[in-house]
């Protein structure tokens, strides 16, 4: 019932009656002022273009559009954790759809018109194997430096899988120090496999062996542990890109902080994070734990309004400014994401 509630705001007058020109302006803006450079220097990289050459502004103007609606929508949201969902899951759709149609229908949906695996630990390994081959590392920090740990809450077109994996249940307590642990170890792991597959001269086809049973346990692992735990293990401890993401983000200055004057320490908001960064602890301590993402999922599950995000201690307007810039990032994602 509320997840209908949430999706009726989309569709009434109320979100007419309460536009934010400030998140319309940011958010159109970001979609804008990403997807400009890219029509000009290499329009082929837009769909439209490919198909229907000249056609790229339209792309993006639709894009600014939708960015602009979605800011709307985000603000005006009982629930964000139901708004995020459904649209990270539109941009693992598009995604996904692009990749199939590539590979089956027509190379031009690809980005290369070369085969790529989908799997985000590649963005590590490969090239760690191949020595070259930097692009998705540098869109990794790219992406960072904009919207910080952002890219394991709204971008990452695995880490939707795993969001919707763990939606079912509230989420289970879980031994931080060592799910902490094992996501460093990951990392560790996955290096020292590209780098023995690299001087050990391994062919393409083990190397390919390799990255999908990866991937597919991977999967699993979504399926079965973090279905049943209610939280996203896969994400949080054995994808090595989460621990990069949550190592650099670091140096993102945007942080969640509670107020405990007004915390009422009802607990409510530790069921609603997915990541394991929110324990009654935290709470004590005014701030989220180490994997916090930045998705905002508490700041609309607490009663008392004491969940907000900072920027070099200011709150003010934080989060709306924040939440604009990333839905901008999000659209700019679906015209360019694509492998
Ligand atoms: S942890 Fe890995 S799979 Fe999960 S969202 Fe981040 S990059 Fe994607
Ligand atoms: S602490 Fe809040 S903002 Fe951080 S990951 Fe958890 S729910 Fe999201
Ligand atoms: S939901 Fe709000 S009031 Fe309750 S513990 Fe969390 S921050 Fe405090």
């Amino acid at each position: 019932m509320k997840q209908l509630n949430n999706i009726k705001q989309l569709n009434t007058g109320s979100l007419i009656n309460n536009i934010k020109p400030r998140s319309l302006i940011i958010s159109m803006s970001f979609t804008l002022l990403i997807l400009t450079p890219v029509l000009i220097v290499k329009p082929n990289i837009l769909l439209a273009e490919r198909f229907f050459p000249g056609t790229g502004l339209i792309e993006i103007i639709l894009l600014v559009i939708y960015a602009g609606w979605l800011s709307q929508v985000m603000i005006n949201a009982k629930n964000i954790s139901n708004i995020r969902t459904k649209y990270w899951f539109f941009f693992s759709v598009v995604f996904f759809t692009q990749f199939a149609l590539g590979l089956f229908v027509n190379d031009n949906f690809l980005m290369t018109g070369e085969l790529h695996l989908p799997i985000p630990a590649l963005i590590v390994a490969a090239p760690v194997y191949r020595g070259e081959g930097f692009f998705m590392p540098i869109l990794l920090i790219s992406t960072l430096a904009l919207g910080g740990p952002a890219w394991c809450s709204s971008f990452c077109y695995i880490g939707s899988w795993d969001n919707l994996a763990s939606l079912k249940r509230r989420p289970k307590k879980v031994n931080r120090k060592q799910t902490i642990i094992i996501r460093y170890l990951m990392i560790v792991l996955v290096v020292l496999v590209a780098l023995i597959l690299r001087y050990a001269g391994a062919s393409l086809t083990v190397v390919i062996f390799f990255a999908l049973a990866f991937g597919l346990f991977g999967v699993f692992i979504m399926l079965y542990f973090s279905r049943k735990l209610g939280y996203m293990l896969h994400c949080t401890t054995y994808c090595p890109v989460g621990g990069v993401v949550t190592l650099l983000s670091k140096l993102y200055p945007v942080r969640m902080k509670i107020d405990l004057d007004t915390c009422t320490s009802c607990n409510i908001c530790t069921t609603h994070c997915k990541y394991d960064a929110l324990s009654s602890d935290d709470i004590k301590s005014g701030k989220a734990g180490w994997n916090c993402t930045l998705c905002g999922d508490c700041i609309t599950s607490c009663h008392a309004s004491s969940i907000s995000f900072s920027f070099f201690g200011m709150k003010k307007d934080v989060w709306e400014i924040y939440m604009a810039i990333i839905v901008g990032l999000h659209a700019a994602f679906l015209a360019l994401a694509r492998l």
